[in-house]
């Protein structure tokens, strides 16, 4: 007997026949003899229709109150599969985040978890009861209710299987798994039966969106045993999200590749080049709250530099307009920006031990003529900056160089 938490998303629980559905794959575990938790998220769309309504009410509404709306999605699913498990026998009890008490701080619409009080469930679990939690919400020491930001059911999830110690977290979504790359521009992509806590967070990180990055952390962090699985298929074994020593000895030097549309340049030109500049031009930024991500200084011999970063697209024009304040300031030349960039990265864990990894990627990029515009490396990937134009054909040629659609 195993305990399970199953965390089930938006599109799995989208109609009452999903439910229905979600609700007799509990049952099998059920019947196996497995204890079972059960997070899930709002039906699909619902989250996007409440924000939506609020936001006819309030231009900018207040954040307790956008969280009194937006949680109560996760409080009509819960019901709903807690009752479409009565009526196929199994006993279930569905519990709002407040119910639990997964206590959080008060940092409405983005807020972090503290600490969950498992005894109820515990109660009920041993009585043989399904426990069915709402995923994304929690409660603050007031008693208020909170949401822990976009995605957050699989942070629940994670969470709950974290402070239950479950015998393993599976994340039921549309797709099966992880993928070395978004199969509807790579046909080929292959599903990974593993991926390491360090690769899914630079995956996630990079824009692909089958966890929410929190929830990976989380995990890591707590060796919450992880498995991405698909809600509509029967007997896959999904991906499972493991630590490195775990993994088979033939692993592939690189895992996937991870892109993201939403890049914008910025290049400050002609800065003096002394002491102070880098924070001059970035502390600013920092300040209105942008999230700067490559950075790249070049200096030249005439004693100025030209300092280049990206932020994202949706922070393009605020983060001009506060270099505009700057420029005199510094006493910059001339400010460029071009939001028509992407980046494209390599990811994997078996890099650091194998050098010419970035040398390959660059030869792959220049045999397409593809410019690269800038670069930035860790030990498990290698990120560049290119024309958002070049963005398939850039993921397609790597994915063939580095051999991705070849099973290991
Ligand atoms: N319903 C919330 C959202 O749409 C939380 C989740 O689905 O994970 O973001
Ligand atoms: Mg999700």
């Amino acid at each position: 007997m195993a305990l399970i938490v199953q965390k089930y998303g938006g599109t799995s629980v989208g109609s009452p026949e999903r439910i229905k559905n979600v609700a007799k794959r509990v049952a099998k575990f059920r019947a196996e003899g497995h204890q079972v938790v059960v997070v899930v998220s709002a039906m699909s769309g619902e989250t996007n229709r409440l924000l939506a309504l609020a936001k006819e009410i309030s231009a900018k509404p207040d954040p307790r109150e956008l969280d009194v709306v937006v949680s109560t999605g996760e409080q009509v699913t819960i019901g709903l599969l807690a009752l479409a498990l009565q009526e196929i026998g199994v006993a279930a009890k569905s519990y709002t985040g407040g119910q639990v008490k997964i206590l959080t701080d008060d940092a409405f619409t983005k807020a972090r978890i503290l600490s969950i009080d498992e005894a109820a469930m515990r109660r009920d679990l041993d009585a043989g009861k399904v426990v069915v939690v709402a995923g994304f919400q929690g409660v603050d020491a007031d008693g208020d209710i909170t949401t822990l930001g976009r995605g957050g059911s699989d942070t629940t999830g994670v969470a709950l299987a974290a402070a239950l110690k479950a015998d393993e977290c599976q994340i039921y979504t549309d797709v099966d798994g992880v993928y070395t790359t978004d199969p509807r521009i790579v046909p080929e992509a292959r599903k990974l039966d593993t991926v390491t806590f360090e690769e899914m967070l630079e995956m996630a990180s990079l824009g692909s969106k089958v966890l929410q990055i929190r929830s990976v952390e989380f995990a890591g962090k707590y060796k919450v045993k992880l498995r991405v699985l698909s809600s509509f298929e029967e007997g896959g074994e999904g991906t499972l999200i493991t630590v490195e020593e775990n993994r088979n000895m033939e692993q592939p030097v690189i895992s996937g590749i991870a892109f993201n549309r939403d890049e914008a340049k910025i290049t400050v030109l002609g800065v003096p080049d002394q002491p102070g500049i880098a924070y001059q031009i970035l502390g600013p930024v920092a300040e209105a709250n942008v999230d700067v991500d490559m950075i790249i200084q070049n200096a030249g011999r005439d004693g100025t530099a030209d300092f280049s970063f990206t932020v994202a697209r949706g922070d393009l024009d605020k983060t001009l307009n506060v270099l505009d304040r700057v420029k005199a300031v510094i006493g910059a030349k001339a400010i460029e920006s071009d939001k028509t960039m992407c980046k494209v990265s390599l990811v994997g864990v078996g890099m650091h031990s194998h050098p010419g990894i970035a040398a390959r990627m660059f030869r792959t990029l220049s045999e397409e003529a593809i410019n690269i515009r800038m670069i930035s490396t860790s030990e498990i990937k290698v990120s560049v900056v290119i024309d958002e134009k070049y963005l398939e054909l850039a993921v397609r040629v790597l994915h063939r160089a580095f051999e991705l659609d070849q099973a290991v």
